[in-house]
C-alpha cells in the first residue's frame, strides 16, 4: 500500500487533475506540521486524503521555530503536569521509533546562580522532569556540576557568580524537513499533497448548511479548482481566524500571534560542547547547538503585521544579544550574528462565543483547541511542533465524527517516517556508501542525518549526472544531489523552497545562500523546463526575498520585547 512518497514537482498537472477529479475523504487546509500530521493520521487510517498548502510545505511557523522537541521545562513551574507528561511522551516516541533519523537528543546546561535556594528548586524540577519519561529512556537522565565542571563544559560562560549547573537531556530537530517528511509519509500512504494552491472558498452542501470540499487557486497560474471531500480540515496555524472568515463561519476561538526571533551564530562565537538554557527576568533563553552554528532565542511579543513574512526589529535582536550577553564571559555583538528568523505562534485564545452566541463547540484539549463550527469542518489550533501527532489525531477523529460510519483509530503511534525504517543497518554502512558513491563520508553522514535510509535516493540521482555529488555551497555539507532530489521527491517549486527550507542555507551561510542561488536555480531548471530567462528570475526572486529578510526594521511597530514565558515552547 505505501509506495515512497514521492512529490515530483514535475508531475503538477497530474497532482491538480487528481485533486479536481477525486473526491476526497478528508481535504486538509494548510502544510505546516499540523496539517502534514493531519493528513498523515488520516490516510494511514485507511482514509481518501488531500491536501493543499497555500505557499511551501512548512513555509509559515513550522521551519520558524526553535526547533526543539521537548516536555518544556517551564511548564513544570506553572503546574501544567500533564501537558509535559503528554509531550516527553512524544519526544521519546519520535526519538526512539517514529524518527530517529531526525529527530535526536540534545544536551543542555542550566547554570545555578544561587547554589542554595536553586540547586535543590531546580534538581527537583528535573527529577520529575526525568521521571515522566517512559520506561525506554532514549534519552540519558540529567547531572548535577560544579562550578568547575559547569566552565568545563561551557568555558564561554563567566565565572562571575556561577554556583554551579545542572545538565539535563531534551532533543532537536530540523523543523521544516520534519514537517515535509511528514507530508511525504501522508502521500506514501496515498495521501494527494499539493503545494502553492490556496483555499480560497469553501463549498457547501445544496441546503448550505454542510462543508462539501473547497474551492483553491493555484498560486502558480491562478486558476481556481474545486476539490470535493466529505471532511474539511482547517490546520492553518496563525491564518486560521482568515480561513473561519472565508468559511463565513464563526470558530469558538480565536488565533492570537505572538512573534518569536532567533539569531544564528558560528559556532565559534560560543565556546560550549553542550546546548545551554539560561533564566532571564521573564522566561528563558536558549543556545541550542545546530551543526556548525548556534541558534540563539527566542523573543515574545504581540505581533499584528503581514503573517506570511513576519520580520525581526533591530531591538528585537539586541534583546536577544543582551540576554545572552548576562551570563557570557565575552561579550557578542551585531558582528556574531549570522542571521536571524522570525516566527509567529498561534496561541488560542478560546473565550470567544460560538455562532449566535451559542455555546461554543469549542473542546479545549491541553493547549490545543478543536472545533468542528459547522458540519463537515474541523479546525484546530495552538499547541506546539512536539505534540503534533496528538494534535493530528484530535483533528481527525472531529472531523470523521460525523461521517456516520466507523473510521480506524488513529495508528501514527506505530507508523515510522520515511527514512526511519532499516536505520540501524545504513547507518555502519556510512564509509562503504561513501566509497560506492564517490563521495566523502561526512557527505553521506549528513544525508544520513536528514533523510535516514532514503539517503540512497538522494544519492542515486548522481549515478546518472556525477556533477550532482559535488557540494552545492563551499563550507556547507549540501550537496547538489539534494537540489534535484528536492524537486523530483519533495515538491520544491522555486529557488527559496530549496536554499530556505529543503537545506537551510538560508540561516547556516553568512550570504544566505545567495552565491548557491544561480546554481539552484540552473539545476532546477533543467528539471522543470525552465527557459534561461526564466532560470535567472528565479534567481533574483530569491536575491530580492534576501534583501528584503536583511531590511531589519530599526524599532519594533508591534511593541517592545519581552523574552516571555512562551520562549520555552
Ligand atoms: C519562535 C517560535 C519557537 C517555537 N519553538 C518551538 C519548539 O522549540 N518546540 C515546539 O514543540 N514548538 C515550538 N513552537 C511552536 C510550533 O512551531 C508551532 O506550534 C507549529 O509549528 C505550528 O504549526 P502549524 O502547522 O499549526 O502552523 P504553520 O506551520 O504556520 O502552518 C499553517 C500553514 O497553513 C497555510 N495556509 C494558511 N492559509 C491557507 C489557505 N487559505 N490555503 C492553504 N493553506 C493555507 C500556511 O501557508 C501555513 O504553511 C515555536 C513557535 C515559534 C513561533
Amino acid at each position: 500500500m505505501a509506495s515512497n512518497g514521492a512529490l515530483d514537482a514535475r508531475d503538477r498537472s497530474a497532482l491538480l487533475s487528481r485533486l479536481a477529479s477525486e473526491r476526497f475523504d478528508v481535504l486538509v487546509i494548510g502544510g505546516g506540521i499540523t496539517g502534514a500530521g493531519a493528513a498523515l493520521d488520516a490516510a494511514s487510517r485507511g482514509l481518501r486524503v488531500a491536501l493543499v498548502e497555500a505557499r511551501d510545505l512548512a513555509s509559515g511557523t513550522s521551519s520558524r521555530s526553535s526547533k526543539l522537541i521537548h516536555g518544556g521545562l517551564r511548564y513544570l513551574e506553572q503546574f501544567d503536569f500533564k501537558l509535559v507528561y503528554e509531550a516527553l511522551r512524544e519526544r521519546d516516541l519520535l526519538v526512539s521509533k517514529l524518527a530517529p533519523h531526525l529527530v535526536r537528543p540534545v544536551s543542555f546546561l542550566y547554570p545555578l546562580y544561587k547554589k542554595v535556594v536553586e540547586r535543590p528548586y531546580v534538581g527537583a524540577g528535573l527529577v520529575l522532569y526525568d521521571s515522566m519519561e517512559g520506561t525506554r529512556r532514549p534519552v540519558p537522565r540529567h547531572r548535577h556540576l560544579s562550578a568547575r565542571g559547569a566552565l568545563k563544559r561551557a568555558p564561554a560562560l563567566s565565572p562571575d557568580r556561577l554556583a554551579g549547573a545542572m545538565v539535563y537531556y531534551d532533543a532537536q530537530v530540523d523543523d521544516a524537513r520534519y514537517a515535509l517528511t511528514v507530508a511525504r509519509t501522508a502521500a506514501a500512504h496515498r495521501a494527494v499533497i499539493g503545494t502553492r494552491l490556496s483555499a480560497v472558498g469553501l463549498l457547501r452542501s445544496a441546503d448550505g448548511g454542510t462543508v462539501t470540499g473547497a474551492r483553491v487557486r493555484d498560486e502558480e497560474t491562478g486558476r481556481v479548482i474545486e476539490v470535493s471531500a466529505e471532511a474539511v480540515v482547517i490546520c492553518a496555524g496563525v491564518w486560521t481566524d482568515l480561513v473561519h472568515e472565508l468559511a463565513g463561519v464563526r470558530a469558538g476561538y480565536r488565533v492570537r500571534m505572538s512573534k518569536g526571533v532567533h539569531i544564528v551564530m558560528p559556532r565559534s562565537a560560543v565556546e560550549a560542547d553542550t546546548g545551554m538554557i539560561v533564566r532571564t527576568e521573564k522566561s528563558v533563553l536558549f543556545f541550542i547547538p545546530w551543526a556548525d552554528h548556534w541558534i540563539v532565542g527566542t523573543t515574545d511579543t504581540d505581533f499584528a503585521g503581514d503573517r506570511a513574512e513576519p520580520v525581526a526589529t533591530e531591538a528585537d535582536i539586541e534583546y536577544i544579544l543582551a540576554a545572552a550577553n548576562r551570563v557570557l564571559a565575552r561579550p557578542l555583538t551585531r558582528a556574531d550574528v549570522i542571521a536571524v528568523y522570525a516566527g509567529l505562534r498561534p496561541l488560542v485564545d478560546p473565550n470567544v462565543s460560538g455562532p449566535n452566541g451559542a455555546k461554543p463547540t469549542t473542546k479545549l484539549s491541553r493547549e490545543h483547541v478543536v472545533d468542528v463550527p459547522v458540519p463537515g469542518l474541523a479546525s484546530i489550533a495552538g499547541g506546539k511542533f512536539t505534540t503534533y501527532r496528538v494534535m493530528a489525531r484530535d483533528v481527525v477523529d472531529a472531523a470523521v465524527a460525523g461521517f456516520g460510519r466507523e473510521v480506524p483509530a488513529s495508528v501514527t503511534d506505530r507508523v515510522p517516517l520515511l527514512g526511519a525504517d532499516g536505520l540501524v543497518a545504513v547507518q555502519p554502512a556510512a564509509g562503504r556508501l561513501a566509497e560506492d558513491y564517490g563521495v566523502p563520508r561526512e557527505a553521506v553522514e549528513h544525508l544520513l542525518g536528514r533523510y535516514g535510509t532514503l539517503a540512497t535516493e538522494v544519492l542515486d540521482l548522481t549515478r546518472d549526472d556525477a556533477a550532482l555529488a559535488r557540494p552545492l555551497a563551499d563550507g556547507h555539507p549540501y550537496l547538489r544531489a539534494e537540489v534535484a532530489y528536492a524537486v523530483r521527491y519533495e515538491d520544491a517549486l522555486h529557488v527559496e523552497d530549496v536554499l530556505v527550507r529543503r537545506t537551510r542555507l538560508f540561516m547556516e551561510s553568512a550570504d544566505s545562500g545567495v552565491s548557491a542561488a544561480a546554481e539552484v536555480s540552473a539545476i532546477m531548471g533543467r528539471l522543470l523546463g525552465w527557459s534561461r530567462r526564466r532560470r535567472a528570475a528565479e534567481t533574483r526572486r530569491y536575491l530580492e526575498l534576501v534583501s528584503a529578510e536583511h531590511a531589519v526594521p530599526s524599532m519594533d511597530s508591534d511593541s517592545a520585547p519581552s523574552l516571555a514565558l512562551a520562549a520555552a515552547r
